[in-house]
């Protein structure tokens, strides 16, 4: 039996054994033949993934935070004026890169647990003047889901370009980045794309491109600049090598495998699984009766629970619910840190992970006190959901 506890942090995530296996082959040469179709296969399922036929991938050796600076950098000129739609921490991270990049940032939301209204965005976009608005998609610090469809829509009607965090979301939760008009999205392997962390998974869309080429000054970030990615990633895609920088061949190995497996389960299927689990692990909350950080249900994500201690519990249920053999993540919204704690659930989590998971939340709950959780119920109610 194996000693190492069960991973359920919102990323990095448990992944799968073929993408182990995957990263754990002998290094390829970039200029590899086998190396450049593993390469081309990931690009050409990004845009199955990110809902994008039109889109124009970049995967790069970096974490979700250097996709977020990489469309800044390319996206953003001084001056512009930026809306950023704030769920949580994220949007607060999003809205520094881009002022680091020049933009003049506005930001609407930040009450936490809640998504911005439609009426709010709209005047927001007015007043700002924003020609660039900026959406996290899972606010991995709240587990709050925003409606981007909707947001997308309304920035659309006014002509600013959408720019999507879906570091928590792609892979799990539904994006159509075409269908929706957004304009670039980005992530990272490390969530519910299921690979280990170290990539940064960028699609832009012909508008995001188009706004690259017309920009008067040059790109500010070197290892950044679409420019030098360009043709390394045409390049790889169309069955050529091409050198800007040296890519993780293992990690991309590691990737197509799991990519390969979101194309196979495929992508409206993935995201309905990840709807049962979260409603799964919602039931088993309920049971427990315990509250979600998340206003309502309309705003609370698929891929992680955020979900406050209750009465007479204290972040220590943190480690408790570790010597139950799981994993769980404390608060990271500075307004709240030690108030909830975080279950993350992508990848490939199905009801085994569900219920080990419930069941020591539950088993921790109880022995700090709290009565509700003496009985199994929350067990009871995940596996009755699913
Ligand atoms: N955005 C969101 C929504 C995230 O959840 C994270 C990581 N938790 C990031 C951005 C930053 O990604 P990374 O930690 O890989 O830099």
């Amino acid at each position: 039996m194996s000693t190492r506890p069960l991973l359920m942090i919102p990323g990095p995530i448990e992944i799968e054994a073929g993408v182990q296996v995957a990263m754990a082959r002998g290094s390829l040469s970039h200029l590899d033949p086998e190396f450049m179709q593993a390469f081309s296969r990931v690009l050409t399922r990004s845009r199955d993934v990110f809902g994008a036929p039109t889109g124009q991938p970049f995967v790069i050796a970096g974490s979700g935070t250097l996709a977020m600076e990489m469309a800044a950098a390319n996206l953003v000129e001084r001056g512009d004026a930026a809306l950023v739609i704030d769920t949580g921490f994220f949007g607060d991270r999003m809205a520094r890169i881009l002022e680091r990049h020049g933009a003049t940032v506005t930001r609407v939301g930040g009450v936490l647990g809640a998504a911005s209204s439609i009426d709010e965005v709209s005047a927001a976009l007015a007043s700002s003047g924003a020609t660039i608005v900026t959406i996290t998609h899972v606010d991995t610090s709240t587990g709050v889901l925003a409606p981007v469809r909707e947001y997308a829509a309304l920035a659309r009607e006014r002509g600013a370009l959408v720019i999507v965090d879906g570091v928590c979301s792609v892979g799990g939760e539904d994006l159509r980045m075409d269908e929706w008009g957004v304009d670039l999205a980005l992530t990272a392997s490390q969530k519910a794309l299921g690979a280990p962390p170290g990539l940064a998974v960028l699609v832009a869309g012909p508008r995001a491109m188009e706004k690259w080429r017309a920009r008067k000054t040059p790109v500010g970030a070197f290892y950044v600049d679409f420019g030098e990615w360009l043709p390394v990633m045409e390049a790889y895609e169309h069955g050529r090598v091409a050198y800007f920088g040296t890519p993780p061949v293992q990690l991309i190995a590691a990737l197509d495998a799991s990519l390969a497996s979101l194309v196979a389960e495929g992508m409206d299927t993935r995201c309905d699984r990840h709807r049962r689990i979260a409603h799964a692990f919602r039931s088993a909350w309920t049971a427990l009766e315990l509250q979600m950080l998340p206003i309502n249900e309309s705003v609370t994500a698929h891929t992680l629970s955020a979900v406050y201690y209750p009465q007479g519990v204290d972040a220590a249920l943190v480690a408790r619910v570790r010597e139950h053999g799981v994993v769980i993540a404390g608060g990271l919204h500075p307004a709240a840190r030690t108030k909830y704690f975080r279950v993350g659930h992508m990848g490939s989590t199905g009801l085994p992970e569900i219920l080990t998971t419930v069941g020591a939340v539950e088993r921790a709950l109880a022995a700090s006190g709290w009565s509700a959780a003496m009985s199994g119920r929350g067990v009871a109610a995940a596996e009755k959901a699913w």
